[in-house]
Formats: structure tokens, C-alpha cells, sequence
């Protein structure tokens, strides 16, 4: 076979797209059970930055959605079709463990989660499309491991409704602080502590312009930057309505945690019920740690979606440093595109591919 995609969200469907067209044989290898990747853990009030028609993967436009932007459910509907739609070969439930180099390219090994089987597939070459949604980051703090209340990761927050009455801490300065923080704000005491002050972007700024602007970069355009940073909070209207009510008041990150709550700087001590961690992901490339990739920074070494030291190796949609705005639906598929484009002529020159064992798209 050419190529087989890690992961069956919206980078390794994007990429299949371009796989398809290309006339590559391939496999898509998702280890969740269902379509979707991960928005089936968004919370419940989680609203797309952008539109729908802002929101697409190549060749065919997400539906519009009723009542605003879309919602997670909308894209895992539209996810699930877009797969139905392109034939795409997904192979569920199977967890990709290694992979490693061979002759003429790489074995990919995994594990079918339903029947326990041993999974096993040579190809020319391989797309890492796993996302960050597995790899929850918790900064260490001191006393962190001592608060006995409970704490939870944003990957993991679902809805307010076992917050009701509690006092809450949410950490994190970013959007998924902020969304969260207006979620619970109504029915909780929330404390919300970030590392830094609060960047929100004007109102009437969404997803399209965040797009406007890294696609801007792509192209060199250092000065199309226009209103703000790309980690900005987006001021979605739940966000805006908690923050006119007066509900987002910002705080200093605390000295320490202790066993009921948190103690700052300045000698104030505060109760907590709950912690909730919106501090963001890794990229989850713990099948790839047989392959020893050399690091740039905090990063494996790319050229866009192109592992540098290992030729036919591609990251498709882990955020900025594998393509600006890859980690968005609109935004992953010039990258999946190039992805594509590259192991093509990849495979062109000489690398050994068994185009016998897998239906051509
Ligand atoms: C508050 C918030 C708002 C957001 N708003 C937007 C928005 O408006 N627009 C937008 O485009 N994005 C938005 N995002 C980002 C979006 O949710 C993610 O970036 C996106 O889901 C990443 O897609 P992906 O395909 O790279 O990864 P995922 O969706 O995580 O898919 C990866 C797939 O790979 C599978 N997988 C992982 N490891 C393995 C393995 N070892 N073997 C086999 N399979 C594996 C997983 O099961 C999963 O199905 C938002 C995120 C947050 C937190």
C-alpha cells in the first residue's frame, strides 16, 4: 500500500481527500470507535468560532447550522457524512502503537480495540494525523497533588451541571478558559486564574479572521497581522455575555495549592471545590517514539507537515509549527494538500510500495 493516515478526525479525512484524488492506495486507522475525533468531547455549550460555510474541509462545504455558529454535534454529523461521502477506507476501533522503517518505507502496528487483534500495515509512507485531544497538559504547581478536592482537564468537562453551587477555580487564559469560565459562571463561584492578563479580541472579530490573518503568514505577509494574536480569546457569545454581566473577572495564577484551596502571593487565601485545568495539549506521537525524531524547541523538526529527518513521514493538523491554523477545519487542508503533493513525489522516486493488498480508492 502507499500510504496509511493515523487517525480518522478532521486532518486524517482531509488528507485522505487529497489521497483519494491523488490515486494512492491507503488506510485510515482511527482509534475511536465512531466518526468524529475530538469533537465528541467538546462540552455541551461549545459553539465553532466560525460559521459553517468557514468551516469546511476540501471538496465539499459543511452544511449550514440553525441558531449561530455550529456546534460539536453539527461537525461530527458532518465528519461521519464526509467519510460516508468519499469512500474513505477507515479502519475502527484500532490504536496505532509503533511504527517503525523498513525496507521501501514503514510498518505501522496497532491493536483492533473491539477484537484484541494485532494490526499490521506496510507502506510507503505514513501521515501522523492523531491531534492532542489523548494528551491533556497540567502544568506542576506546588501542592497541586495535595488538593483533595476534585480536579479536571477541559478534555474532560462536559457541562456545568456537577458544578452547581461549587466554588471553582478555572485556570487558563485561552479559549477554552474563557469558554468554560462562562459556562460555569452562572451556576458556580468561579474563581478564573491565568498566567497572564486577558487578550480579548474585539467582538466582531471570529474564525474568519483568524484565518484571514495565518493565511496571511503563509504567504510572507508578516504585515496582514491586523488586530490581534492568533491565541486570542475569541469573544463567542457566551464568552461576551459573561464578561458584560460582569461574571470573567481575571486573577493572578496562586504561590501554591494546599489540601482546600490555593494560597496567592500577597498572603490571601482561598476555598476551592474543583480545579478545572484549561491549560491545554501535547501533540499525541507516542507511536512515533520508536523512530527517535529529532526536536526543534519543544517540537519534532518540520517542514511544514514534513518530518525533516525521516523522508515519507508527514504531521498533518498539530497546530502552527506542522502549517498555520492546521489545527482547524478550514485551515487543515492546504497542509493535508501539501502533505499529499510531497508523497507523491515521495513514492515517485523509488521508494518501494505493495500496491496489491488494499482497495484503490
Ligand atoms: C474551545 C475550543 C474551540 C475550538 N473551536 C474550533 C473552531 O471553531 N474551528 C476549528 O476548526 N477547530 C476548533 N477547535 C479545535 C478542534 O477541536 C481540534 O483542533 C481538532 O479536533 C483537531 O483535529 P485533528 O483531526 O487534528 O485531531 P482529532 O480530532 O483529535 O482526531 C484525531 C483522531 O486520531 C485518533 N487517534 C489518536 N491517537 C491515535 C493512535 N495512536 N492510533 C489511532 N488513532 C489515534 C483519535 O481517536 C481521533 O479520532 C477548538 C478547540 C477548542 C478547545
Amino acid at each position: 500500500m502507499d500510504v496509511v493516515v493515523v487517525g480518522g478526525g478532521q486532518a486524517g479525512l482531509a488528507t485522505a481527500f487529497y489521497l483519494r484524488r491523488a490515486g494512492l492506495t491507503y488506510v485510515v486507522l482511527d482509534e475511536h470507535r465512531v466518526p468524529g475525533g475530538a469533537w465528541h468531547h467538546a462540552w455541551s455549550s461549545m459553539r465553532l468560532f466560525s460559521p459553517a460555510e468557514y468551516s469546511s474541509l476540501p471538496g465539499w462545504r459543511m452544511p449550514p447550522s440553525t441558531g449561530g455558529n455550529p456546534d460539536a454535534d453539527h461537525v461530527v454529523d458532518y465528519l461521519a457524512e464526509y467519510e460516508r461521502r468519499y469512500e474513505i477506507p477507515v479502519e475502527r476501533p484500532v490504536a496505532v502503537h509503533s511504527v517503525s522503517r523498513v525496507a521501501g518505507g514503514f510498518l505501522v502496528e496497532g491493536m483492533n480495540q473491539r477484537t484484541g487483534e494485532h494490526v499490521t500495515h506496510r507502506a510507503g509512507a505514513v501521515v501522523s494525523a492523531t491531534g492532542t485531544w489523548s494528551r491533556p497538559f497540567v502544568p506542576a504547581y506546588p501542592g497541586r497533588a495535595s488538593f483533595l478536592g476534585r480536579q479536571c482537564h477541559s478534555s474532560h468537562y462536559t457541562s456545568p451541571s456537577s458544578y452547581e453551587g461549587h466554588r471553582v477555580m478555572v485556570v487558563g487564559g485561552a479559549n477554552s478558559g474563557a469558554q468554560i469560565a462562562a459556562d460555569l459562571a452562572p451556576v458556580a463561584e468561579v474563581c478564573w486564574c491565568t498566567l497572564d492578563e486577558l487578550a480579548f479580541l474585539p467582538d466582531e472579530v471570529d474564525g474568519r479572521e483568524l484565518f484571514r490573518i495565518a493565511s496571511a503568514r503563509v504567504r510572507g505577509d508578516e504585515g496582514a497581522g491586523g488586530v490581534a494574536g492568533l491565541g486570542d480569546i475569541v469573544v463567542v457569545p457566551p464568552v461576551r455575555d459573561a464578561r458584560d454581566a460582569g461574571l470573567l473577572v481575571r486573577h493572578e495564577m496562586p504561590e501554591r495549592f494546599t489540601r482546600a484551596g490555593a494560597v496567592w502571593a500577597d498572603g490571601t487565601t482561598l476555598e476551592f471545590d474543583d480545579i478545572l485545568w484549561c491549560t491545554g495539549f501535547r501533540p499525541a506521537l507516542r507511536h512515533l517514539d520508536g523512530l527517535d525524531l529529532p526536536r526543534e524547541g519543544a517540537h519534532v523538526a518540520t517542514d511544514g507537515p514534513r518530518v525533516v529527518s525521516e523522508p515519507g513521514l508527514y504531521l498533518v493538523g498539530y497546530g502552527d509549527w506542522t502549517g498555520a491554523a492546521s489545527a482547524t477545519l478550514i485551515g487543515v487542508g492546504q497542509w493535508a494538500r501539501a502533505a499529499v503533493d510531497d508523497i507523491v513525489a515521495h513514492l515517485d522516486h523509488g521508494a518501494v510500495s505493495d500496491r496489491g493488498d488494499t482497495a484503490r480508492p
